[in-house]
């Protein structure tokens, strides 16, 4: 079992950076193959970007960060994790949700997301996405194909289709909200590849109207005991002594051995996986430097900086979906994940970062009521993870050019590996664990054992 310690004890073998999933799953491989390990965090808590709180508001906890599962096939890893440590899984509301698109300035309710006089350009979009998705093997690693093309913003790929107004704003606010940004940040390539795997562009897109359980259906259930469970069940398997509240400074690969230095003094240790988010890896001192493709992509950090916010909310009689681009920017998604009698929580994702004072209230109810007539915000939970110095941005969404750089990013270098969901095109949790794993197996190769 795992255990908390107030200062590093006596001779370690590995030093795992950084607490997230990433560095449980590295550091539960790494112990239970018989060696030392050192987990350095520099938060007074672990779990890193997916961090839950019991208990926030009327009895409900929130997850600031992560929280919904994908589906077996894009999460295998995750899913292995919830079966066997038989993690409750929370499908959200069961009720008929009622759907709600916001374009080009007017609000519709109903399955069909753009008006009818739009029905033509939305099966353009469709069959354009189809058409650019076949070019993918969705078997074959997706850094292995040569897609360059495809690695570009959408608004390149969809020039010349002449799309309606409705059907273009709707479509950005999905880009928004999978990629955490404005539509001509992100690479078009990770959503290409999700829609390769289903088969299906519906059922890889927020348009297959989710009419049972909207954010379940769309990216997956969430935890019922929250993502601190799964992050326990994957740290039971550890015994890694835990240092917390402890800020790594410089890394120095002197050949033999790697001295850490953090704000609690140096460690010296065999190896070291580094599994720090990109975005922050320039705070930390490297000898000998970090690799030109790391170096590229720390400077870049990850596309996604847009705010996920939690709303608890009263006069909400139905569970809703409510999906667009408010006038004056607000929320590109919200949707219910829990609702009962006129009470609801409410899971947005903001249309650009700080396009919306989320610490005002009465703000963040302005805007969901363009969706929502009447509905009362009563509380507000939302972290600025763009703005944490210990995370700079908050998902693993791909920029173009980065999906051909990651691999040669992650690679190894001397006693250093490198492992974290920003190195993989697997996203959230599912790159966290998959990354903490192949870094574990490289720092055995390293101590030869
Ligand atoms: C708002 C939001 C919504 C998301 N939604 C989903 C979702 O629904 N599903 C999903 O699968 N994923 C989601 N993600 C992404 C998911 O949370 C992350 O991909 C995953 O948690 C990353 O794990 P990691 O171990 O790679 O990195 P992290 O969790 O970031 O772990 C890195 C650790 O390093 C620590 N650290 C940083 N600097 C230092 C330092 N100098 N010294 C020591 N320690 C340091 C950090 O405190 C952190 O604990 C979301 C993320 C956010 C923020």
């Amino acid at each position: 079992m795992h255990r908390v310690v107030e200062k590093p004890e006596g001779q370690y073998d590995v030093a795992i950076l950084g607490g997230g999933f990433a560095g449980a799953a590295a550091s539960r491989r790494l112990t239970q193959a018989g060696l030392r390990v050192l987990i350095i965090e520099a938060r007074d808590r672990l779990a890193g970007r997916m961090w839950t709180q019991e208990q926030f508001f009327d009895g409900h906890a929130v997850e600031w960060g992560g929280a919904f599962m994908l589906d077996r096939l894009s999460y295998p890893l995750t899913w292995k994790e919830i079966d066997a440590h038989g993690l409750a899984l929370d499908w959200g509301s069961l009720e008929p949700t009622k759907l709600i698109w916001l374009s080009a300035g007017e609000r519709r309710v109903g399955p069909m997301p753009v008006p009818l006089d739009e029905l033509a350009s939305f099966e353009r979009l469709i069959l354009h996405l189809s058409a650019l998705a076949s070019r993918i093997d969705p078997h074959r690693p997706i850094e292995e194909q040569d897609v360059s093309e495809l690695d570009v913003t959408w608004p390149t790929l969809i020039e010349g289709l002449a799309l309606g107004p409705h059907t273009r704003e709707l479509f950005a606010a999905h880009i928004v909200t999978l990629a955490g940004d404005p539509w001509d940040v992100p690479s078009a390539l990770p959503l290409l590849h999700t829609i390769a795997k289903s088969g299906s562009v519906s059922a890889a897109t927020f348009f297959a109207a989710p009419y049972d359980t909207p954010m379940a259906r769309t990216l997956g259930p969430q935890l019922a005991d929250g993502t601190g469970a799964l992050h326990a069940a994957v740290m039971s398997g550890s015994d890694a002594e835990v240092l917390l509240g402890v800020k790594v400074t410089a890394v120095e690969d002197a050949g033999e051995s790697v001295r850490v230095q953090t704000t609690a003094g140096d460690v010296t240790v065999g190896s070291v996986v580094c599994a720090l988010p990109i975005g922050v890896l320039s705070n930390v001192s490297f000898t000998p430097e970090l690799s030109p493709e790391l170096q590229s992509l720390a400077g870049q950090g990850v596309a996604a900086q847009a705010e996920k916010v939690t709303m608890f909310v009263s006069n909400c009689p139905e569970p809703f979906y409510a999906h667009g681009i408010p006038e004056g920017g607000g929320f590109a998604t919200a949707s219910t994940t829990f609702h009962e009698g006129d009470r609801a929580i409410v899971v947005g994702f903001t249309s650009e970062a700080g396009v919306l004072d989320i610490n005002d209230t009465a703000a963040v109810e302005r805007s969901l009521q363009q969706y929502v007539p009447g509905i009362k915000v009563e509380a507000v939970a939302w972290h600025d993870w763009a703005g944490d110095e210990f995370a700079r941005g908050t998902w693993s969404y791909l920029r173009p050019g980065q999906t051909a750089v990651r691999p040669k990013a992650r690679q190894a270098r001397g006693r250093v590996t490198f492992a974290g969901s920003d190195f993989d095109a697997r996203l959230g949790v599912e790159g966290a664990l998959h990354t903490g794993g192949l870094a574990a197996e490289e720092v055995l190769g390293i101590l030869g054992r």
